[in-house]
């Protein structure tokens, strides 16, 4: 009898413990999806997470997705930088980096040969989705512009600003890079804003691009911060539709300040970044059709922990370490613990939106040897 009462009291406590733990996420898997988001962490390696963790006594996030693995940060040469690294994750394949900083196009040997590669939001207008980019970069930042133009150089500014002015994505929210020219986005069909209270005032069905006055990095108590997190929350309202959206949101300030190492901002940035993603996570779980995943470009700063278990920077300048690569939503990119390579991230994507055609893609590109032949020209003359 005892013996039965003593089973009767353990099968209940065990029924009760069963029934409270429900896990924060449990698996979803999408048979249908309509909306990708990309979350991209600049400069953030798996030590910017635990170092923040463990100085903040904070939880992320991104830390409660279903799938944790690793992404290989590799470009065609040297050390991955913003361009290389954004390009392989926009357009699923490797591009040369080092002092060039190709964005989404192939420098083959000496810039004698040079081809676009097709990135995932044009993917996703093609098939008739909308495509969107949030950053607290400036619009024209290695990030943005990989997953909205061609151009074989990083620092072309206004080269950058002028293609995104003419090309065909949605939504282009970033702090103010300063030439971009208010006539030339509303020419081109786009709604010209500098302050988050305009963007929520805006017409839902015209195009928006945000050259923001404020900081988006984090808020800092200004009254012209407009953070990560709440563009991120306003740019899914905008971009939710019928047919479907693709959304790339970049927390560029995590890469700055690890380049200055400087800890606070770095994580204050990262703690903004991780809202973000729970903005995006949040969707997803109520719209049942969207997948996020979560990952850098690089890693910055080179952190290590110390046999005391103290976490520090080591450099300023990025590192070859693997990068967090979480999945919400799906399954097929990575395995808990698996390292894949960067350019398999753009692929997926491409796929999961459901275009059919050939993606990666390379297209020759005349306008670069137009370039080239004006510089060869001007350095004649000089
Ligand atoms: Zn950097």
């Amino acid at each position: 009898m005892k013996r039965i009462y003593k089973l009767l009291v353990l099968t209940l406590a065990f029924l009760i413990t069963v029934s409270c733990i429900t896990p924060a996420f449990s698996i979803v898997l999408i048979d249908e999806v309509k909306n990708v988001i990309i979350m991209i962490g600049d400069g953030m390696g798996e030590n910017h997470l635990e170092w923040t963790k463990s100085e903040l006594g904070v939880e992320l996030e991104m830390d409660k997705l279903p799938y944790q693995g690793y992404s290989k940060t590799d470009s065609l040469s040297g050390l991955t930088d913003s361009a290389a690294g954004g390009t392989a994750l926009s357009c699923g394949l490797h591009c040369f980096n080092s002092n060039l900083g190709t964005l989404s196009v192939l420098i083959n040997g000496h810039g004698a040969i040079a081809f676009n590669y097709m990135n995932v939001s044009e993917a996703a207008l093609k098939i008739g989705k909308k495509a969107g980019i949030v950053t607290s970069d400036v619009n024209s930042g290695a990030t943005p512009a990989s997953f909205s133009v061609h151009t074989y150089k990083r620092e072309l500014t206004e080269e950058i600003t002028k293609q995104q002015a003419e090309c065909n994505l949605d939504l282009i929210w970033a702090a103010d890079n300063g030439v971009s020219d208010k006539k030339m986005f509303e020419d081109n069909g786009w709604t010209y804003s500098t302050t988050e209270d305009e963007l929520k005032e805006l017409d839902k069905n015209k195009r928006s691009f945000a050259a923001i006055k404020g900081n988006i990095f984090y808020d800092t108590g200004d009254e012209n911060d407009a953070p990560l997190s709440e563009l991120t929350a306003l740019a899914i309202e905008r971009l939710d539709n019928e047919s479907g959206f693709f959304l790339m949101v970049e927390g560029a300030h995590i890469d700055k300040n690890s380049h200055s190492n400087i800890k606070d901002g770095m994580m204050n940035s990262l703690v903004e970044f991780d809202k973000a993603v729970k903005c995006a996570v949040d969707f997803a779980k109520e719209d049942g059709n969207t997948i996020v995943i979560v990952t850098a470009d690089h890693e910055t700063g080179a952190i290590t922990k110390d046999e005391n278990g103290q976490y520090g920077f080591t450099s300023g300048d990025h590192s070859k370490a693997d990068v967090p690569l979480r999945l919400f939503g799906s399954d097929g990119l990575v395995k808990n613990g698996e390292h894949v390579a960067n350019k398999e991230v753009g692929k997926f994507i491409a796929k999961k939106l459901g275009y059919t055609e050939r993606f990666p893609v390379m297209t020759f590109n005349p306008d670069f040897f137009k370039e080239l032949f004006s510089a060869v020209i001007a350095s004649i003359k000089d």
